[in-house]
C-alpha cells in the first residue's frame, strides 16, 4: 500500500517496456531517485516478440523476453525501483505531480509516460465471443495451442508478417488475409513470407466474421474487397494483427494527443506539460521500433535530469 507514502521521486516512469526501462536506467545513472510503475512484468510488447533481428548487438538467439529481462536487470542494478501496480489517473497540475495507483498515490517531480500500446481489435462478430478460444492477438503466446492445425492471420504489417512466420513453424497451414494488394511489412518479411510453403497470402480480402462451434473457432467469413466475392475458410484460430492502440486512457486529457491518439512531444519527448515526457509507442513519431523506443527513453531521461536542475 503506497497511500500516505511521502516519498517524492525525481522521476516516475509509467511502463516497463524498452522505452521505460531505458529511461529508468538513464535516470538512475544520472543520480535521480526513480521508480518504474508496471502492471505486469517487464518488457511490454517486446516480451512477446520471438526474436529481434533489427536490434543492434542481438541476433536470432536472443528472444524479446530475454532482452526485456536484461534491460530490467540493468535498470534496477543502477538503483531504479519498481512498483507493480496500475496508474489509474494523474494530476500533472499538482506540484509534485501525482500518479494515482490502484493502491494509493505516487508523487514525482517529473513523469515519463512509457505506457506503450496494445493490439487493436478487428471489430467483427465472433471476435469478442471467441477471444481466448481461437481468437488471439499474440502468436508467440497462443501459437502452440494450434500445433498442426490450420490457422489464419489478419493484417499486413510487421506484426502480422512476424506472426505468420512464427506460426508457419508450428501450424499445418497459415493463411494471411491482407486488405490491400501489398504488405505494409518490411521488405525482408515480404521475401520470407513468400518463401514459406505452408503460408498463403490472400490479397484484397477482409475478415467479416469469425465463426465458432462448441465454444471454439472453426472458421472465418471473408470478402474480397475488389470483386465482392465471399467465402468461408475453415481455421482453428484467427490471429489478429491490425495495428495498435496507445495506452493513454489513464491520462484523461492531461496531455495533448495527436490525431492518432498518441501523445504529442518534441524531439526529446517533452509533452504539453513541462516536466512530463512520453517515450516509445505511446508518443507520436514516424518509426515504432525497439531501437527508437530506447532512444526516446534516453532522450527523455536526460532532459528530465536537466529539468530538475533548472527547477530546484
Ligand atoms: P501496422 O504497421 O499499423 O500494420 C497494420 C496492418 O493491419 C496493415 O497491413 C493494415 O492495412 C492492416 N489493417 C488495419 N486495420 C485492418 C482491418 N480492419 N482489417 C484488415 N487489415 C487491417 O501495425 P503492426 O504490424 O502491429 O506494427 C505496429 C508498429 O510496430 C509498426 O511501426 C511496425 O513497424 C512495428 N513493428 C516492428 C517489428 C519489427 O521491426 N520486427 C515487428 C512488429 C511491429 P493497411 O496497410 O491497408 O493499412
Amino acid at each position: 500500500m503506497r497511500a500516505a507514502d511521502s516519498t517524492v521521486y525525481d522521476a516516475a516512469i509509467v511502463g516497463a517496456g524498452p522505452g521505460g526501462l531505458t529511461a529508468a536506467m538513464y535516470c538512475a545513472r544520472a543520480g535521480l531517485r526513480c521508480v518504474i510503475v508496471e502492471m505486469l512484468s517487464p518488457g511490454g510488447q517486446l516480451a512477446q516478440t520471438e526474436h529481434l533481428e533489427n536490434y543492434p548487438g542481438f541476433n536470432q538467439s536472443t528472444s524479446g523476453y530475454e532482452l526485456s529481462e536484461i534491460m530490467s536487470d540493468q535498470a534496477t542494478s543502477f538503483g531504479a525501483e519498481v512498483v507493480y501496480d496500475q496508474v489509474v489517473s494523474v494530476d500533472f497540475e499538482a506540484c509534485p505531480k501525482v500518479l494515482r495507483l490502484t493502491e494509493g498515490l505516487m508523487l514525482a517531480k517529473t513523469v515519463i509516460v512509457a505506457s506503450g500500446a496494445r493490439p487493436a481489435k478487428l471489430g467483427v462478430p465472433g471476435e469478442e465471443e471467441f477471444a481466448g478460444a481461437g481468437v488471439s492477438y499474440c502468436a508467440t503466446c497462443d501459437g502452440n495451442f494450434f500445433k498442426g492445425k490450420d490457422v489464419c492471420v489478419v493484417g499486413g504489417g510487421d506484426t502480422a508478417a512476424a506472426d505468420a512466420i512464427y506460426l508457419s513453424r508450428i501450424c499445418d497451414t497459415v493463411t494471411v488475409f491482407v486488405r490491400r494488394d501489398v504488405l505494409r511489412a518490411t521488405a525482408i518479411y515480404n521475401t520470407k513470407l513468400r518463401e514459406l510453403d505452408n503460408v498463403r497470402i490472400v490479397w484484397n480480402t477482409i475478415v467479416e466474421s469469425i465463426e465458432g462451434d462448441d465454444g471454439a473457432v472453426v472458421g472465418v467469413s471473408v470478402r474480397n474487397v475488389q470483386t465482392g466475392e465471399t467465402a468461408k475458410v475453415p481455421v482453428s484460430a484467427c490471429f489478429i494483427a491490425v495495428g495498435t492502440v496507445p495506452n493513454t486512457e489513464f491520462l484523461d486529457g492531461a496531455l495533448e494527443l495527436g490525431q492518432t491518439g498518441r501523445i504529442v512531444t518534441n524531439s526529446v519527448g517533452e509533452t504539453s506539460v513541462p516536466g512530463v515526457y512520453a517515450v516509445g509507442d505511446v508518443r507520436m513519431k514516424s518509426l515504432y521500433q525497439v531501437t527508437t523506443a530506447v532512444a526516446d527513453g534516453a532522450n527523455a531521461a536526460e532532459d528530465a535530469a536537466e529539468y530538475l536542475i533548472q527547477h530546484e
